[in-house]
């Protein structure tokens, strides 16, 4: 059989090349380390962890991360593997032993009698001769190759930095303050005129808001981030607050063409729209709302919003450097780039977010990769798995309708709840008495985890993948 090429051997280079291998397929990993560096890795190992050495939680009851942990187990993970093997502890979360870990995954790649690994940068798109290959070079993607990705893929489908406005769980918004409606009632492509949830401040909540906003707490801009283009268009609420007390009101807070559904006659002084996040409506990001505000800081502060003061967020907001694609757009159900299939994709680069989310993509990605190499088909993991409900965020349905001018919604995202189909959860205890709040949320997620280590179980065997590592 032909080679399988992967490039970078990062979390999700590392888990596809093991993947592919433990099918049958050769590969060859091409990893530029140490011929070249990045701005973060400080080693030549492979799967190096840039930063924290820890892999969350590893709870696969009540936590969407640990459920990850458990499908990657199942699915025999490499990185998983070298993870257990080198842990330390950290109570129920799974920390690892950075260099133990990393020499681990870079031993059992290099003994592989079906991987060979190349040291060097890819400058350019593969060669046309290689028919099979997953791009996995993360968030740091060397300028060369990016800039190939880019022309090849157009304008606006490859981002440089991650503008994150932060996210909030719809059930956690209380919508006897907050009230849906679109600016001017305005109906957009696919939408009801009723697009947006907002939040009404009046003046002295306003500038209470925005002495909050001056005096939180901030992260530092590192050099090579502040270096890299495209930051003009992505000014930080903080800074835009510092640059005028009025200016958020003319920008993403303007209380313009918007009337309180529960106080019409009283005109707000400013207002927060968050808009619809992912298709099932479980998801919604505060529109305009990137920062570099510390994350203790950004939930204290988002909490003073009217309609938010009990806010859970499903990620929290940010600016740095991340190279990713308009995944939605780009590719398709097994993630190649519908532009030019032979060319794969996995980990950070697809818009997932974390060490855990982007070995899982290189697990599904070397699975798919080694499946088209041996001629069959193979069915992605269900929406209702965290694999599947990764997938699903990243190559669909996410995007609900972008309107004219609005700024990408697609953004990188760790695993989480809110991307998974509703379950039937029960809704009394064992005792018959009904759930309420943290009980009923603990019994949901529950549900929701039974739910896909089941699925989980028959996909694997359906797909009849090798239960033993190697
Ligand atoms: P990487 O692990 O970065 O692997 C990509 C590999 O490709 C690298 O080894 C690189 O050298 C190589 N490469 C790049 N370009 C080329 C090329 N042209 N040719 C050949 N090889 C190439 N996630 C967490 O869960 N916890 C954290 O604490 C955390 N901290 C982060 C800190 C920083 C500064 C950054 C940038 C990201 C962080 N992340 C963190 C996010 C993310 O989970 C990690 O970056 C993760 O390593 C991504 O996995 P990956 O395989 O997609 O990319």
């Amino acid at each position: 059989t032909k080679p399988i090429h992967v490039i970078g051997g990062g979390l999700a280079g590392s888990e596809a090349s093991w993947q592919i291998a433990r099918a049958g397929v050769p590969v060859i990993l091409h990893e530029m380390r140490p011929v070249r560096a990045t701005d973060a890795h400080k080693t030549d190992g492979l799967a190096e962890l840039v930063c924290s050495n820890s892999f969350r939680s590893d709870d696969a009851d009540y936590n969407a991360v640990g459920l990850l942990h458990w499908e990657l187990r199942q699915a025999g993970s490499l990185i998983m593997q070298a993870a257990d093997a080198h842990q330390v502890p950290a109570g129920s979360a799974l920390a690892v032993d950075r260099d133990g870990f990393s020499e681990a995954v870079t031993q059992m790649l290099t003994s592989h009698p079906l991987i060979t690994i190349e040291r060097g940068e890819l400058t350019s798109l593969p060669p046309e001769d290689w028919d099979n290959v997953i791009i996995a070079t993360g968030p740091l993607t060397s300028p060369a190759l990016s800039e190939a990705i880019l022309a090849r893929t157009g304008e606006d489908s490859l981002a440089f930095f991650d503008a994150i406005a932060p996210i909030v769980h719809f059930d956690s918004i209380n919508m006897d303050v907050a009230w849906f409606q679109s600016r001017y009632d305005k109906v957009g492509p696919g939408g009801t005129g009723k697009d947006y949830i907002n939040c009404p401040l009046d003046k002295a909540q306003y500038e209470a808001f925005i002495d909050a906003l001056i005096a939180g707490e901030k992260t530092e801009f590192k050099e090579w981030e502040a270096n890299t283009p495209y930051f003009d268009g992505c000014l930080p609420i903080e800074v835009m607050a510092e640059r005028g007390r009025e200016t958020l009101r003319h920008g993403p807070m303007k209380p313009m063409g918007l009337t309180n559904a529960h106080n019409p006659t009283v005109k707000a002084y400013g207002v927060v729209q968050l808009r619809q996040d992912n298709a099932l409506g479980t998801l919604y990001n505060m529109v305009g709302f990137q920062t570099k505000l510390k994350y203790g800081a950004q939930a204290e502060i988002f909490r003073m919003i009217p309609g938010l003061e009990d806010a859970v967020f499903a990620r929290l907001g940010g600016l740095h450097r991340n190279t990713f694609l308009n995944s939605p757009k780009l590719l398709d159900g097994t993630l190649r780039l519908k532009a030019d299939p032979r060319l794969r994709f996995a980990g950070q680069i697809t818009g997932c977010e974390g060490y855990v989310e982007s070995a899982s993509v290189g697990c599904m990605a070397g699975l798919f990769a080694a499946a088209a190499a041996q001629g069959r088909d193979l069915t992605p993991p269900p929406a209702t798995t965290a694999m599947g409900a990764l997938l699903a965020h990243i190559t669909g349905g996410h995007l609900v309708h972008e309107e004219e001018g609005a700024p990408r919604s697609f953004q990188p995202m760790n695993v989480n709840f809110g991307l998974f189909p509703p379950v039937e959860a029960p809704n009394k205890g064992e005792d018959g008495k009904r759930l309420r709040g943290a009980e009923k949320a603990k019994a949901r997620k529950l549900a929701m985890t039974q739910r896909a280590r089941s699925d989980f179980g028959s996909w694997v065997q359906e797909i009849g993948l090798p239960q033993m590592a190697g």
